[in-house]
């Protein structure tokens, strides 16, 4: 069923049929070709074979779980972006904390509506914001090329997911800044929600650990957020 989508084809992986029938028709309203598998054997195969612009799965699947598709993605090099679906709130940490490049969750009962808008901003980021400048940003040993998408570390090249390379830039645009949680989850993750401001911890977590030394680079100002300095 490949319907020549103008937006690019999504991957849902949802054993639950009525979910995934309304994410198909959100989605396909909206401009994107939509693949439907319902369980993770089939979901990881069609991930493979499809090279989907996006991939929204369910965390338990039969056959193999949400997170384990992921973590065979990326074990091929596959960094496409994805958002998972959870039915347990406490299961987020968890899911963030892979380092699987899980890039935004929504926790079941979900509006379609909010999903089709996370995924348009996980695409947005995920291929650069023009308006976000191409200026190179360097502070101590890491580097940041916007245009490249690219990041060093003591001029080593440093892996980052699409919301991980965001959130690093946006610190670097103005070094000595304090940015709240809620600032930088309206700027990176293009919503505000209070609930969502541990997904700000998790990933700044994830950008420390990958930077090594360089890590204290972020520092944490308490009670406030985070800001960037040398
Ligand atoms: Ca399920």
């Amino acid at each position: 069923m490949s319907d020549a989508p103008a937006k690019g084809l999504v991957l849902v992986v949802e054993d639950e049929r009525p979910i995934a029938d309304l994410v198909r028709l959100y989605l396909a309203r909206d401009g994107f070709g939509v693949h439907v598998e319902h369980d993770g054997a089939a979901g990881l195969a069609a991930a493979r074979r499809l090279r989907p612009v996006a991939c929204i799965l369910d965390i338990a699947l039969p056959g193999l779980e949400g997170t384990e598709i992921v973590r065979r993605l990326r074990g091929d090099g596959d960094w496409t972006p994805v958002i998972f679906l959870t039915a347990r709130d406490d299961e987020v940490d968890r899911i963030l904390g892979l380092e699987l490049g899980g890039d935004d969750y929504v926790t079941k009962p979900f509006s379609p509506r909010e999903l089709v808008t996370r995924v348009k901003t996980l695409l947005r980021r995920a291929s650069g914001t023009p308006d976000e400048g191409r200026r190179v940003r360097t502070l101590g040993p890491v580097t940041l090329d916007p245009g490249r998408r690219q990041v060093t570390v003591y001029g080593a090249p440093l892996t980052l997911t699409p919301t991980e390379f965001d959130l690093l830039g946006h610190l670097l645009n103005r070094p000595g800044r304090v940015f709240t949680r809620e600032e930088l989850l309206a700027s990176v993750w293009g919503y505000a929600s209070a609930a969502g401001t541990r997904t700000v911890d998790v990933h700044v977590a994830q950008v420390r650990a990958k930077l090594g030394d360089a890590a204290t680079l972020i520092r944490t100002v308490r009670g406030v957020g985070y800001t960037a300095d040398a």
